[in-house]
């Protein structure tokens, strides 16, 4: 830990571990073997499972379950007098959404229950209710008695926030107070219209805050201010909202954030566990710590608890944590394992955080761009495709800034005012759920010379997801809304007989590019300089594109770079020609604003497209027009091959550079890494910083360094997984 013993736990554990104990584990958990792992694998805390679903102590209330083989044995005591007698932060680990079937019948009225008034069940287990006094009277009991005999730092909770948003509990204490609170009778059902619908959205949220709050009122009136309750969160904002966790007012209320963000697949990529960190930094602060439980056994698609996850899988997700500044925490499931691969995993990653913590600590990210994204547009504009609407804009941006090096931060919707001055730009990914105060904060973002890229439907929306009659941005965008689209945001078909998403955009209608090829009559001829924003395609005059298209009529002071090409069949090839070879349909729109702003319009959903098909044409575009908003302003460039993931930091006298190899990213999973090099750097020192010298943290030697006109270059000869530069 770090050397300050004045310092709270929540401020001075850096690295974790967790063996989630499974309940045969008491029968064979070797605790000096995992003692002499803790220390081998450099933590400073450890998560151990206390109690909740099953209970691994001697517990005096007897409806808290005993672990099946736990028999007299106090297990979570003798591990946690263990990892105290070794300096180590404990934190215990609860579980508590479900009980057994006896525990339900003694308190029948603490369980969620559907509209029938038949109990929620899990398997044989039964779900409890958040609002019930399982939450406010058994639950505080089994808290204080942990505290009372344990002492541990603080708790976790791994499953504390209860039924989640596809499912409507009617019991007794949720119809009462959700009638108090509102003044509705809980919804029939899911209706987006409906404003009891809505509401019990809200006041969901609002009943995990209360939850939170109560916990962390128990546990500190018993433990001290230091002992907190922590509920994990993920790094996915699309489960947040599915679950009712409210990741910006989460953040506000506590000292550290805790991260069961484990792994990639399913709709995750590694990238997002960079993206997540900045995104909790950005909420938490940047001087706090945001430790995740990460995998070592083979999690997702396929899961195997018990079996070893493939080293350089695991080292790359944990290479994007370090970069989006989050801590490292090694997760097994069952204390004993006869694929012992696993263990060797984290060591090498955990001793090289522990070797350069100084550096991942305690920085203030440097970047130009910011990309605004909040809940409410997941919720209330996503509604029950956020995915489509919401996430896979957000994540074709992302990875178009990541694939282009440009570095960015993730920005709330209601930090704009007290964020924005450190943008240049500020991106909307489809941001269309707005509030009438962030339109104004944007407003004065660009009256204040800021560059605005926006995409599809966003600012058409109320922070409730009702339709605007026109962009509540339609002035500064230059485009009004027609209340017509083409194309879906759907996949499409698969069948080569459909050709729905057969559409192209049009480059520059007044001009051909090249005049290599053969000629029709009826096309341009003109010869002549494109717009910046299509810099790159000087050998086309159309590019794919397979999306949905807003239908805008722009004004008159916009420029049109790109229009949109009607869709026209695939299959056979003898009729894959083009039906109309353009239209007045603008697919981007371009202007200027505010004081010598630019202001870019995406009516082709762009973002979305890139993040489904991955096509480069689309990143390079997206990537283009970043780059024409912001000017020369980019503080960093990195030439060379490779998908590498660049995050800049600054501290005191020094700027660190993360860059994560995720060239091999399109193994699934990574089974071996792609090593690139050289990569040439050239970012602009802050005055701070002189730039004669720069370390390789992970292959541990000195570059030369160039400096002219406050920018500094130097080389990179090779980055396997990942490498960090420090320059000084
Ligand atoms: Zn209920």
């Amino acid at each position: 830990m770090s050397n300050n013993p004045a310092l709270p736990w929540y401020h001075k554990t850096y690295r974790w571990g967790q063996t989630n104990i499974t309940e045969i584990d008491p029968t064979r958990y070797d605790i000096d073997w995992w003692r002499d792992y803790w220390q081998r694998t450099r933590v400073q805390g450890v998560i151990i499972n206390a109690g909740g679903i099953v209970a691994y102590y001697p517990s005096r209330y007897p409806l808290h379950y005993r672990a099946q083989y736990l028999n007299d044995r106090d297990l979570f005591g003798e591990l946690t007098r263990a990892a105290h007698e070794d300096g180590l932060t404990v934190l215990a680990r609860m579980d508590s959404n479900r009980t057994t079937a006896q525990f339900f019948q003694e308190h029948t009225d603490w369980f969620t229950r559907d509209r029938d008034g038949k109990p929620y069940q899990a398997g044989e287990h039964y779900i409890t209710c958040i609002n019930s006094n399982y939450y406010t009277t058994f639950l505080p009991d089994v808290l204080r008695e942990i505290i009372v005999n344990y002492h541990p730092e603080g708790f976790t909770d791994n499953s504390w926030s209860g039924l989640d948003r596809a499912r409507i509990c009617y019991c007794y204490n949720c119809e009462r107070k959700f009638y108090e609170a509102t003044g509705h009778d809980l919804p029939t059902g899911v209706d987006w219209e409906d404003v009891a619908y809505r509401a019990w959205i809200r006041w969901n949220y609002d009943c995990r805050l209360v939850l939170w709050d109560q916990n962390n009122a128990i546990t500190q009136a018993v433990g001290g201010p230091e002992c907190l309750w922590l509920g994990m969160n993920s790094g996915n904002l699309q489960h947040q909202s599915q679950r009712f966790r409210d990741m910006k007012a989460i953040c506000e209320r506590s000292e550290i954030v805790l991260l069961d963000y484990q792994t990639r697949g399913g709709d995750t990529d590694f990238y997002n566990n960079g993206d997540a960190g900045k995104l909790v930094h950005s909420l938490v602060g940047w001087d706090k710590l945001v430790p995740e439980s990460m995998a070592q056994y083979q999690s997702r698609t396929p899961t195997f608890r018990l079996a070893s996850k493939p080293g350089p899988e695991v080292h790359l997700w944990m290479a994007e944590g370090y970069a989006g500044g989050i801590q490292p925490w090694w997760h097994f499931i069952s204390a004993y394992h006869e694929d012992r691969r696993q263990y060797r995993t984290p060591e090498s990653s955990l001793r090289w955080h522990e070797g350069h913590e100084q550096y991942l600590i305690n920085r203030r990210p440097l970047a130009s761009v910011g990309v605004l994204w909040s809940q409410e547009n997941i919720d209330f504009y996503g509604r029950d495709n956020a995915h489509e609407r919401v996430m896979l804009p957000y994540n074709g941006i992302v990875r178009a800034l990541i694939r282009s090096r440009i570095p960015y931060l993730p920005i709330h919707a209601d930090h704009i005012v007290r964020d924005g001055a450190d943008f240049k730009t500020l991106i909307l990914p489809n941001l269309a759920a707005i509030s009438d105060g962030q339109v104004q904060a944007l407003r004065a973002f660009v009256a204040q010379g800021g560059n605005l890229v926006a995409t599809g439907e966003s600012t058409l929306y109320t922070e409730w997801g009702d339709r605007r009659p026109d962009f509540a941005l339609a002035d500064l965008l230059g485009v009004e809304a027609t209340g017509n689209s083409e194309g879906s945001i759907s996949a499409g078909p698969a069948n080569q007989e459909s050709y729905e998403k057969h559409s192209y955009l049009r480059l520059d209608p007044e001009q051909r590019a090249t005049v290599d090829g053969p000629h029709s009559d009826d096309e341009p001829m003109v010869m002549g300089e494109r717009h910046a924003v299509l810099r790159g395609f000087g050998e086309t005059d159309i590019l794919p594109f397979g999306g949905r298209l807003e239908l805008v009529e722009p004004a008159r002071d916009v420029e049109i770079p790109l229009t949109w090409i009607p869709p026209f069949p695939i299959f056979p090839p003898e009729l894959a020609w083009m039906r109309r070879q353009s239209t007045d349909s603008p697919a981007l729109t371009l202007r200027e604003a505010g004081k010598g702003g630019r202001v870019a319009y995406f009516a082709a959903d762009i973002d979305r497209c890139y993040a489904r098909y991955n096509l480069p044409d689309h990143g390079d575009l997206l990537a283009n027009v970043v780059r024409w908003a912001t000017g020369e302003e980019m503080p960093l460039y990195v030439e060379g091959n490779g998908l590498i993931d660049c995050h800049l930091y600054h501290q005191p006298g020094r700027v660190i550079l993360h860059l994560v190899n995720l060239t091999a990213a399109g193994q699934m999973p990574v089974e071996a890494y792609v090593p690139v090099g050289p990569l040439r750097v050239t970012l602009k020192l802050p005055p701070d910083v002189t730039g004669t010298q720069a370390q390789l943290l992970v292959d541990s030697y000195a570059i030369a360094t160039a400096i002219e006109k406050g920018w500094v270059q130097c080389e990179v000869p090779s980055v396997r997984d990942h490498e960090v530069v420090v320059i000084s």
